[in-house]
């Protein structure tokens, strides 16, 4: 009979346990790093995170093309399955946008892009045959903003699983919580379904020294950073190659054309710069009418059921919603009140002493086009409308106020050289001619759909693509078929 030390009896009950805490045996090769007892893939601390990833990755390589598959399918069903319960949790603790467009952007993970998109290229000739392939990177560090916690993880997932590549996230303190519920109910559902523990891992309480952490793990190779200008700098400056999906301010232009139907304008504009009051990074910010569509948009906005603010109701939001800070020298800066980034309307309109209907999507400003309302992004269901002298004038109007970030950009107009020529100047990732902003991103338009447009670092809206090495493997001489 065998005796086994005290050591060796501690080490089977531990990996005992964590089997059974787990739900299934952690593959062979697969790093010996624990998640939160109970937490499937959520973790303290980022290095850890990331070993354990390595894992998750090692163990997708195993599973193949298969397992790629099973797990885009398992996050899309799941999204939209649990769209109104994960909704509501990330609504609870973001107190942010509205609980209907959560809802929605869960169910849209249906059209985010997988497996199917990967298609090789392959060249037969005389000297033989080539294949170029897409191969995975690894473990991607992943950075998601609080607009869209958890679509922006489960569209990465998508993304990033089908392309081979297992993730860590280091979410926004803010959207965290839902973050970590969302990640650990897909690891339990993988792990049963495939057997791969820690494909997904996340940081519970994600800070600046954790993003440090997963950005110098050695196991993290590429990053996909999704916010505002603060983190795609800081992810720049890391020496690792990094997709930055970053910050926008979307002008829509309306043009003077007898043939548009003004009414159909408004209400695209309502409803893409409305959608979860305004946290759409592609969303209408400001809107630039030339000569007499400035009246006829103003009056369709207020048919559609928009409030036109007076001049005094917008300068009393803005002094709250801003605060102006002196940078010396005779310069200023805003800083953009977080208390009020998606908030509902009405609780705008309150700061003004106005009571609205609960139910209206959009109050309007009426500005000047160095107004703060129209140079900063700020993500509330508060429209400026600046007056353009002609079509030229106003895409120089909405050129200035998107600030070269090559974001979206929006139009309307019958004007085929209008069109054309706007596109040409804005030169943004997304652009919508005659429709809301979110067209761009194939709902009400032809497309599919992501929430990390990487407009910084040139991708794009992602795709499993985004997410690969591209790879050729050449055999030489005439064992080609033909
Ligand atoms: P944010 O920039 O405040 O935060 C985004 C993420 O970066 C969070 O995880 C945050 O914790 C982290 N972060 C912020 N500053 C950091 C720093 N200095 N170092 C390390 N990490 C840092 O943005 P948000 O409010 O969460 O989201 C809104 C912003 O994101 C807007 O600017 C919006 O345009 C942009 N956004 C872009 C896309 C896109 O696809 N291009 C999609 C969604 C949101």
């Amino acid at each position: 009979m065998v005796q086994l030390s005290e050591a060796a009896i501690r080490d089977v009950v531990t990996e005992v346990l964590s089997k059974i805490q787990n739900g299934n045996p952690a593959p062979t090769g697969a790093p010996n790093v624990q998640s939160k007892p109970g937490r499937h893939g959520v973790f303290d601390s980022a290095a850890d995170a990331a070993k354990a990833a390595q894992g998750g990755f090692e163990q997708l390589k195993k599973a193949g093309w298969e397992g790629r598959s099973k797990v885009v399918e398992i996050v899309k069903t799941m999204c939209f399955d649990n769209a109104e319960r994960w909704g509501r949790i990330e609504f609870e603790e973001t107190r942010i946008g509205r609980l209907d467009h959560k809802i929605g952007k869960l169910h849209g993970i249906r059209n985010v892009l997988g497996t199917e998109y990967l298609v090789p290229h392959g060249m037969s000739g005389d000297a033989g045959i080539t294949m170029e392939e897409s191969a995975p990177w690894g473990v991607i560090g992943a950075i998601t903003p609080v607009t869209h916690s958890v679509p922006t993880i489960a569209g990465n997932i998508v993304n990033m699983v089908a392309a081979g590549n297992a993730i860590v996230v280091n979410p926004h303190p803010g959207g965290a919580a839902c973050a970590a519920l969302a990640v650990h109910e897909f690891n339990e559902a993988i792990a049963a379904e495939t057997g791969i523990r820690n494909l997904i891992c996340t940081i519970e309480k994600p800070t600046l020294d954790s993003f440090n952490e997963l950005c110098a793990a050695p196991e993290v190779a590429l990053l996909c950073i999704t916010g505002g200008p603060a983190v795609v700098d800081a992810a720049m400056k890391t020496g690792k190659r990094a997709i930055c999906a970053g910050p926008g301010n979307p002008p829509v232009v309306v043009d003077d054309c007898h043939a548009l139907d003004f009414d159909k304008v408004a209400r695209d504009i309502i409803f893409g710069g409305g959608f979860d009051n305004n946290l759409l990074c592609i969303g209408e910010k400001q809107i630039i009418a030339v000569g007499d569509s400035y009246t006829k948009t103003l009056d369709a906005l207020k048919r559609q059921g928009a409030v036109i603010l007076t001049k005094a109701q917008t300068e009393a939001i803005k002094k709250e919603v801003f605060d102006v800070k002196d940078g010396g020298g005779g310069c200023s800066h805003a800083v953009l009140n977080r208390a009020y980034v998606g908030a509902d309307p009405a609780k705008l309109a309150a700061i003004a002493g106005l009571s609205i209907d609960s139910k209206t999507e959009m109050l309007i400003a009426e500005t000047e086009e160095d107004d703060l309302f129209v140079e900063e992004e700020q993500m509330m269901p508060l429209l400026p409308i600046v007056r353009a002298g002609c079509f030229r004038d106003a895409v120089r109007i909405a050129k200035d106020s998107e600030h070269n970030y090559r974001h979206s950009a929006m139009v309307h107009s019958m004007n085929v050289a209008n069109l054309t020529m706007m596109g040409r100047e804005m030169d943004t990732t997304l652009y919508v001619k005659n429709g809301a902003c979110t067209a761009g991103l194939g709902m009400g338009g032809e497309g599919y759909i992501s929430f990390s447009i990487a407009t910084t670092t040139g991708e794009g809206i992602t795709t499993p693509r985004t997410f690969t090495r591209f790879r050729r493997c050449t055999l030489v001489d005439q064992l080609n078929i033909v």
